[in-house]
Order: C-alpha cells, then structure tokens, then sequence
C-alpha cells in the first residue's frame, strides 16, 4: 500500500481528501439547523492528516459523507472550526471545487457526497463518471477515512482509477494496528465481544478462536451462544438465526467464555452479573494483548452499564496492549468520567471496517489503494 509519506514534495500540490466526519449530531432547534456534534473522537483524528499536508503547503479539498444522503455538513462548519483548530472552507457543490482551487482561501470540505443535490448520483454506486468529475484539479488522492473503507464507493474505490492514490496516516494507522491485533502471539491475547449486531461480531469470533488464548462473551452475541447452548433465554433479546450466525463455530470450545451470571430485568438479561465480572476482570488482569470490542450489556441505562464500565476499567488499568473499537464502545467509555481513553493503546475509528478487518475479510477501500498483495 502506498502512503502518503512516500510523497516528499506537496508543496502547492491539489490534493483531494477522504476524511471521516461521520459523527453523531443532535439536533438543537431550529428544525435541525442548529445542531451538536456529540462525539467528535473521528472528527479529532482527522486533524493529524490535515496539519500534515498544511505544513507542507499543499492545497486540500476535504470529501466526506454524513448519515443519511439528505444531511449537511452546513450546520457543522464552526464545530468544525473549533474541533480542527483551523477555518475550514464550505464548498456547496462538485461544480464549486474548481473556483474553490483557484481562490483558495485554505482547507475545504465539499458538502456530503452522498447528497444527490452535492454530486448528483453515484457515491454509493461507486460511479466512475462521479469519481473522474471529482477528480478535476487535483494532484494527488489521499484516503484518509479508515471507517469507509468497507465501502466500495466512488470517493473511496473509483476515484483510484483516476488520480495517484495514497493511504492517509490514519488508514495506515489503522491497518498497522489492527494487523498487529491480528498477528500477535496467541499467548496471553484476549478478545473481548459484545454488543448487539451479532452478524458483524460472530466473524471475528471465528477468526480469533484459532489466533487468540480466550474470547470472553457479553451482549447478545453471548445471548446467541447461550441460546445454542440450550438455555431458557427468557424474553432476552436473541438472533432468530442463531444456529446459522454461530454455524461453523464449537460453541463448547474452551477457549469461548460466556457469562454464567446476570442482571435480569422484565425477564431480559441486561447486562452481565457479578461473578462473570470478576471472572472477566481476573483474565484481563493477566492479559499481554486485549483486543475489545463491543458493550458487555444496555449500558445507555446507568443500572445496566456496570459490567461494561468493570471492563473498560479493568483493561484501562491493565499492563496489556490493548486496542478498542466500535461506535457504541467508545461512546460507552466517554461517559465512564473515570476512564481516560488516552490508557488505550489503540483507539479504531473504524466501526464496521473495525469489525470487517478483524474477521479476517477484505476491504474494498484497502484493495484500491493496494493493501492486498493478491
Ligand atoms: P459497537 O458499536 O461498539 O460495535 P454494537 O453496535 O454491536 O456495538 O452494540 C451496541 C449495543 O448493544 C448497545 O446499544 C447496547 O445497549 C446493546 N446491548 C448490549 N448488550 C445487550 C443486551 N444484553 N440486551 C440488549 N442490548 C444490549
Ligand atoms: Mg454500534
């Protein structure tokens, strides 16, 4: 994969970037147009990659997407401001990006591209006539937005064929660190699953079960075993398909821990209990690589966020190397006060790209830039 410190000379270069600005917004009044950021942890770890090509005087367009295909990063632009540390110029339309270069009056964001009214057609259809239109003007391509790269989009996959492309410092991040969860030694590596979304969990179970000492279970993905495994689950929330989610997988494999106890609320299991939180504790505390991803229980209701916050805690404080990821996990241990998030060795960006990666698949957006040998 070629990154972009390969490239020695920026200077004044046109340099189209892939950022991810894909982050949580609530809305304040004015229906929607006075609008919060409330987590700005990608936002934040864009601001390497732009200083970066800033200091070596290259000229930048900023391209990026934002929830659903009517969404605007108008709103945005002061938080922008703010979270950058620099102003940051607002481009309408593709149409605009050719003025914008000849102007340039410092770092741009063209509007959502995923936006018909921004692009017209084609993001998501991985448009090559969207890609060639949106390369205009530019020198080079960097991508810059590791959480996409499960995408084969036009500003992530087409725009390759048209412009010298480059992984950003953060995709490069990103693959390093992962890779390195990936790779090391099965001794003493643990791998922490939970959440919900167990079609995008189970995979990674599959493919640490041979690479890591011990996968430790919560969420529904445990529920999904347990259920398997022939308990009453109550009116817990299950997969339908479980037996196929987990097919391929020895569900009585010794190194799969499930919790043995829980917090039962209404009938549900909720979150995990007290002895499994001890036991999941002792194995963190001797752990050498902890991988983690995903909430122990409901942890968006303070009565059910305890087995989640003993993990996060445990692993904070642990000697380990640990790596984290996913959407819902980093917004649990930003309202864990107690955690500071700088104790991870590892912070991925990458949600479902996060999980895709760590299940051993390939990624379309690495592909294009390369990543893959064969
Ligand atoms: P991430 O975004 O970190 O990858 P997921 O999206 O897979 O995590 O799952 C997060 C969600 O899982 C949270 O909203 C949490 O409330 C929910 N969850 C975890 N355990 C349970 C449970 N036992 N019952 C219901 N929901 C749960
Ligand atoms: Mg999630």
């Amino acid at each position: 994969m070629k990154t972009i410190r390969e490239i020695t000379d920026l200077k004044n270069k046109k340099v189209l970037l892939r950022v991810d600005f894909d982050v949580p917004v609530r809305s304040l009044g004015e229906g929607g147009r006075v609008a919060e950021i409330t987590e700005p942890f990608r936002i934040k770890k864009q601001k390497a990659m732009i200083d970066w090509l800033v200091e070596r005087g290259a000229k930048v367009v900023m391209v990026a997407h934002l929830h659903e295909d009517n969404s605007s990063f108008s709103n945005l632009i002061p938080q922008l401001h703010i979270l950058l540390g620099r102003e940051v110029g607002f481009i309408k339309k593709i149409e605009d990006i050719d003025g914008y270069l000849a102007n340039y009056p410092g770092v741009g964001l063209l509007d959502n591209i995923r936006n018909p009214t921004v692009a017209g057609l084609g993001e998501k259809e991985n448009s090559r006539e969207l890609a060639e239109k949106l390369s205009k003007g530019f020198d080079i391509y960097i991508n810059n937005d590791f959480a996409v790269c499960h995408r084969d989009h036009a500003s992530v996959s087409a725009i390759t064929e048209f412009l010298p492309s480059f992984a950003g410092l953060l995709v490069q991040e990103e693959t390093v660190q992962l890779r390195k969860a990936i790779d090391a030694p099965k001794s003493g590596k643990i791998v922490i699953i939970g959440g919900a979304k167990a079609e995008t969990k189970v995979p990674i179970v599959k493919n640490f079960i041979s690479k890591a000492e011990l996968i430790l279970l919560g969420g529904v993905v445990a529920n999904d075993v347990l259920k398997e495994r022939g308990q009453d689950m109550g009116s817990s929330i299950v997969d339908e398909n479980s037996k196929e989610l987990l097919a391929g997988l020895d569900i009585n494999d010794p190194k799969l821990l499930v919790p043995e106890d829980f917090v039962v609320f209404d009938n549900k299991i909720l979150d995990i209990g007290e002895k499994t939180i001890k036991k999941y504790v002792d194995v963190i505390s001797g752990a050498s690589v902890v991988i983690w991803n995903g909430p122990m229980g409901l942890f968006e209701n303070p009565t059910f966020a305890t087995g989640t916050q003993k993990i996060a805690e445990a692993i904070a404080e642990s000697s380990a190397y640990k790596i984290i990821g996913g959407g819902d996990t980093i917004v649990a241990i930003s309202k864990f006060r107690n955690i500071d998030i700088s104790k991870f060795n590892f912070v991925s960006t990458g949600g479902g790209a996060m999980l895709i990666f760590l299940a051993g698949q390939r990624l379309p957006g690495l592909e294009a830039l390369g990543y893959y040998q064969n």
